[in-house]
């Protein structure tokens, strides 16, 4: 039997995904589970073991050859333990002893979601072949990953590339992680709508107040609606353009909720990223969209322990 299948664990607030990924990338088997994020460690920690053994109870299981995990973070791989802001029970958790109980010694990844997406994006997405890239996932907050010289570029604790908490506006509203102006605070979906409904945008019968509906009012030409879009496209842009001025990334890959904003967002973040991306080796530097969907954290898992095999 080859050993030729990676598991993957994809674990967030909503869900915990689980699956067996071939070396196309493409998804054998598959297990999920909701969060119980309110609920203490060992509950949540139990719904991860029951994903893990679904998975070990299918045939292809003897196939296995490492352990990818990609979980919401704060992480930290050189402990094997994660923090992630909305599940509060799992503060410095041993998450990696918890999954070693059923998968025994494999060898075995821990990324933050973020640098998983990015593993996704470059292995099978829309920075395939790229020597430097930045990835982001602008949704309910804003994450990234970084790769460079043609690789994913974890760092030592597997959170490299977390865009959302540089700060893009030194005396901005303070920011949940504690500091002031951060890229998330301006560009997440919740700070889109909440700028809009600040400055008189309202939404329609349905009652919708979602960045979504703010979109769709910009698409219609609703002027409150476009400068918030357009703030977020602007903070995204500082935070691009200083990623790529730092380490020189080729390409900006961006996907979330936000980015299916489509043109509303992309038409001005590519307009902004000319103000802020000024230096010759960054004036060509590309924003697209994502392509890896719905699986790209279990994909991305996966990807990320590639380098074990
Ligand atoms: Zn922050």
């Amino acid at each position: 039997m080859p050993r030729d299948l990676i598991a993957a664990l994809d674990i967030g607030g909503t869900k915990i995904a689980g699956a067996l990924v071939d070396g196309g990338g493409k998804l054998v088997a598959r297990a999920r589970r909701a969060t119980p994020a309110q609920e203490a460690g060992e509950i949540v920690m139990r719904e991860v073991t029951a994903v893990l053994e679904e998975l070990s109870g299918s045939a292809q299981w003897s196939r296995v050859a490492a352990v990818g995990i990609g979980s919401a973070g704060p992480v930290d791989a050189g402990v094997g333990t994660v923090s992630p802001v909305n599940i509060p029970g799992w503060r410095d958790f041993p998450l990696v002893a918890g999954v070693r109980e059923t998968v025994g010694d494999l060898p075995l990844a821990l990324v933050g979601d973020g640098v998983a997406m990015t593993a996704a994006e470059h292995w099978q997405g829309a920075a395939r072949g790229r020597t430097g890239a930045l990835c982001m996932v602008v949704s309910t907050g804003v994450g990234g990953g970084l790769v460079l010289d043609g690789r994913l570029h974890p760092g030592p604790t597997g959170n490299a590339g977390h865009i959302g908490h540089i700060s893009v506006d030194l005396d901005g509203d303070p920011c949940p992680c504690g500091a002031r102006g951060c890229v998330e605070r301006i560009a997440s979906g919740p700070n889109i709508a909440r700028r809009a409904l600040e400055g008189g945008w309202r939404p329609g019968p349905d009652g919708d107040t979602s960045a979504a509906a703010v979109a769709a009012s910009a698409r219609a030409g609703d002027p409150v609606a476009r400068a918030s879009f357009e703030r977020a496209a602007q903070a995204l842009a500082a935070g691009i353009a200083a990623t790529a001025t730092l380490v020189e990334i080729e390409v900006a890959v961006i996907g979330g909720g936000v980015a299916g904003a489509g043109d509303v967002l992309f038409t001005p973040l590519r307009r902004a990223l000319r103000d802020y991306a000024t230096l010759s080796f960054v004036e060509g530097l590309e924003v697209v969209p994502a392509q890896m969907g719905t699986d790209a954290g279990l994909v991305g898992a996966a990807a990320a322990a590639l380098p074990l095999l």
